[in-house]
């Protein structure tokens, strides 16, 4: 085995500087490949289809997929350069295992397993079941999450499995719970494109969902009115109709006073919230005193714009609101999105044709991956952990005892918090960085410091694989078969395309041989990735995502199946609630009062700055894959803190002047980018970055109360002027960024 390189300067001199990286000429395109696999993009919930072109068990290009009905061949950057990851130097293709001193070095895989099952015993044994945590990713395939909720209930026997999905959809996925008793987008995209009026807020769909665009720009050409809700001029606010400006934080404010509006001027529909809603009076009652002046002090915007946006919703006949991570990332989150639902409601726009509602997934698996079970509450089927009757369901799937199966655990950043009480002691993570994509990850090293013993599956040595003992080499999206579920609610086909390089092994090889190890192997017993869809079906049937008529055939002939999908006769659910029979106890849609609360850190003397996060178009999330592949990386090589002219003048700063971002959990250093584009009030800088460069050094690890989702999209800040100038990013940097 190859000793493996263990600093930056190392894997540079080794491997070349990280920027440049790009496959050998000659290699790419020059020859005729030996296939051509059908499958889907590894990045965002939109899951695009994408062709990948294999040479010599090597992923060498791809063809688009023109025949894939979501994308129709379409892809953004992170699509069309995703092929790159596979081939890259970085890879892990060993287990890997830290010796004291020296870094990581190379081991057997005998060895990596003896070790990690011989820690998760001990700590175990001394310190309790729940003393080993799990923490994972909802890039995973549905197969993937679904046998990590088993693994960590059945053969670690703990309560503490959390997942990255905490960080995106939770608050989503709280409202939607609340509002229908179900967790789904309500509509197919296509219903977009003929929606009279479309409302997006807090989703920078231009960036981080590129290929939704399409839709909205049909919509567009057909006429209908387009809303964006950001305090950033983003790409798709500078040609909507009308632009919201919000100081972050104000959501729930501004579509309370929305709905306001809708009723003082009748805009309801009231047949359809006599019969099928509950719970209008007290929401109505929640929002009377939210006046036009009351609104535009607490949202930041002009309330001639507010009035407007209302009108346009109120008199349309047909609606979709869209809604992502910039009102879900709050400690309000679940609030934010009633809001929103309950501007949906009181217009009876759900269930039909060209109106709809929905979240827009981030992840790969953001929908699916939320539904199976490895969330710290969560059962297959989003059943409840804690409901007597679901447990005895899934323990008669999964052949244990009720009894034996662990209750309620914590929630990713609780975990955290856990570490430092000393209470968690051992941890194994698979698809997860939270030493960047945590909150105020000064305080996530500390707690991986703190870890006796930490095993990491990753392809890639991660900023948080850096602080493993064991770090296991898994596998690629196309390194393994198996299914996801976009942000649609449209489940589809992953399929495999070439095997894992080197010694690396497919991550659902490596849970098997783990339960194995564990004593479980008689669980754990599957010949294939659809052995296990097929007990997902069964372990999901009757819950509320219930994908028991979903099989791997019928998504292939169908280029993707809509759950819920209850029977084998069953087409699919593309849109929701036309039959107006909602999931909830009664039956009905749920109106839920939101009053306005602040953010849980508002701005004062000491940090008068509001800071906001968020994404660029050439990463994806914490960057383990995208910051290692050199186009992506030239598009934006570094984060900048973006500063209105106004709040640039006030403080003397100019493009390209190094600015000290502080808050109360650290500060960091960032080149200006002096642009009109954002409120004169607020920066931003985008996340995906590690170490020095990490914005998540500054951001505050509140939680919202219900969903547990941190809150990244606000927290008050100082700006200090260094005097100094960045200087120009060279490619050894632009690594070390990553590090
Ligand atoms: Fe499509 Fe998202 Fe991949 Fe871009 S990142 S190609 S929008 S799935």
């Amino acid at each position: 085995m190859a000793k493996l390189p263990v600093s930056v300067d190392q894997i540079i001199e080794k491997y070349g500087p990280h920027k440049a990286y790009a496959p050998k000429a000659g290699f790419y395109g020059s020859h005729e490949p030996d296939k051509l696999v059908k499958t889907h993009c590894c990045y965002c919930g939109m899951q695009c289809g994408i062709q990948l072109k294999v040479k010599d068990n090597k992923i060498a290009g791809f063809e688009p997929w023109m025949e894939f009905p979501f994308n129709e061949g379409r892809l953004c950057p992170k699509g069309v350069e995703r092929y790159l990851q596979n081939n890259h130097p970085d890879r892990l293709l060993d287990p890997i295992a830290r010796v004291e001193g020296k870094g990581f070095e190379p081991v057997t895989w005998d060895y990596a397993m003896n070790k990690t099952i011989s820690e998760i015993e001990r700590i175990q044994a001394k310190y309790g079941r729940d003393a080993f945590a799990m923490l994972s990713g909802v890039s995973l395939t549905n197969e993937k999450s679904y046998m990590i909720g088993k693994f960590a209930r059945v053969a670690l026997k703990t309560a503490n499995l959390d997942y990255n999905g905490r960080l995106c959809m939770v608050s989503a996925g709280g409202g939607n719970k609340k509002a229908f008793g179900l967790d789904r987008s309500s509509n197919s995209w296509a219903d977009l494109a003929h929606a009279e009026v479309i409302i997006v807020a807090g989703a920078n769909i231009s960036e981080t969902f590129p290929t939704l665009t399409h839709y909205i720009w049909q919509a567009r050409d057909n006429g209908a009115k387009l809303i964006v809700v950001d305090p950033r001029v983003i790409p798709l606010a500078r040609t909507a109709d009308l632009h919201l400006p919000i100081r972050p934080g104000g959501d729930s404010a501004l579509f309370a006073a929305m709905l306001k509006i809708l009723v003082d001027n009748d805009w309801l529909d009231h047949d359809f919230i006599e019969s099928y809603t509950s719970g209008f009076q007290e929401t109505i009652d929640a929002v009377k005193d939210y006046d036009l002046d009351w609104a535009e002090e607490h949202t930041g915007i002009p309330k001639q714009k507010i009035l407007e946006a209302a009108t346009l919703w109120g008199k349309a006949k047909t609606s979709f609101l869209l809604h992502a991570r910039g009102i879900e990332h709050h400690t309000k989150g679940v609030e934010n999105v009633l809001s929103c639902i309950n501007l949906v409601l009181a217009t009876g726009r759900i269930g039909k044709p060209y109106c709809g509602y929905g979240t827009i997934t981030g992840q790969g698996n953001g929908q699916g991956g939320r539904e199976h079970g490895h969330k710290c509450d969560q059962l297959p089927g989003n059943r409840d952990i804690t409901n007597p009757e679901h447990r005895q369901y899934i323990a008669e799937v999964w052949g244990i005892d009720e009894k034996d199966m662990p209750g309620k655990g914590l929630t990713a950043y609780e975990q955290i918090e856990a570490i430092h009480r000393g209470e968690i002691k051992g941890l194994i993570s698979i698809c997860f960085n939270p030493l960047v994509s945590l909150p105020n990850n000064n305080f996530v090293r500390e707690a991986l410091e703190k870890l006796e013993f930490y095993i990491c599956i990753d392809s890639f040595l991660s900023e948080t694989a850096r602080h493993a003992d064991i770090v296991l080499a898994g596998s690629l999206h196309e390194e393994e078969e198996g299914t996801v579920t976009t942000a649609e609610g449209r489940v589809v086909k992953i399929n495999e395309a070439i095997t894992p390089p080197g010694n690396a092994r497919r991550d659902g090889q490596i849970l098997m041989e783990l339960a194995k190890r564990l004593g479980v192997e008689n669980k754990f017993n599957y010949a294939t990735s659809e052995d296990i869809f097929n007990e997902l079906r069964v372990a999901s049937k009757g819950g509320t995502a219930d994908y028991f008529g979903i099989t791997y055939q019928k998504v292939v002939d169908n280029m993707g199946i809509f759950w819920p999908c209850p029977s084998l006769d069953h087409p699919g659910t593309p849109r929701l609630w036309e039959d107006r029979k909602f999931k909830t106890p009664d039956g009905k849609a749920h109106f839920n009062p939101v009053r306005y609360r602040p953010a849980s850190e508002v701005t004062d003397k000491d940090y008068p700055v509001v800071l906001t996060t968020g994404r660029v178009v050439s990463q994806y999330l914490s960057g383990t894959s995208t910051r290692r592949i050199g186009k992506l990386v030239d598009q934006y090589p570094e984060p900048l803190l973006e500063i209105h002219p106004k709040l640039a003048f006030q403080y003397g700063i100019k493009d390209r002047d190094l600015i000290t971002v502080k808050t109360r959990r650290g500060e960091a250093e960032f080149p200006a980018q002096v642009v009109e584009t954002i409120r004169a009030d607020t920066v931003f800088i985008p996340y995906h970055w590690g170490g020095v460069h990490a914005a998540n050094q500054l951001t505050i690890g509140n939680l919202d109360p219900i969903s547990k989702i941190p809150e990244f999209k606000v927290c008050a800040c100082q700006l200090i002027p260094t005097g100094k100038v960045a200087s120009a990013l060279t490619t050894k940097n632009a690594y070390q960024s990553g590090v």
